[in-house]
């Protein structure tokens, strides 16, 4: 799956993405107010799973600092 994704956003270990602390380096936009993925149509295949509300979705807004109730 890490094949598709260009190399600058994959993490050196090919573990998945590469990260900058909690934030996805794919992730576009600024947390809160307006984002987007950068490689949404080649977007990992466990990001194509999370949905708006579900347990990874919480998880991700919680380490954002957003609210999550
Ligand atoms: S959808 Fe996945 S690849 Fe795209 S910005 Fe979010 S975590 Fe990164």
């Amino acid at each position: 799956m890490l094949e598709r994704i260009p190399e600058k956003y994959v993490a050196l270990d090919l573990s998945g993405m590469r990260c900058e602390g909690v934030r996805c380096s794919a992730l576009t936009g600024e947390v809160g107010k307006s984002t987007a993925c950068g490689i949404y149509e080649m977007r990992p295949d466990v990001c194509r799973a999370c949905m708006p509300g579900d347990e990874e979705c919480l998880m991700a807004r919680a380490a954002h600092g957003l609210a999550v109730g």
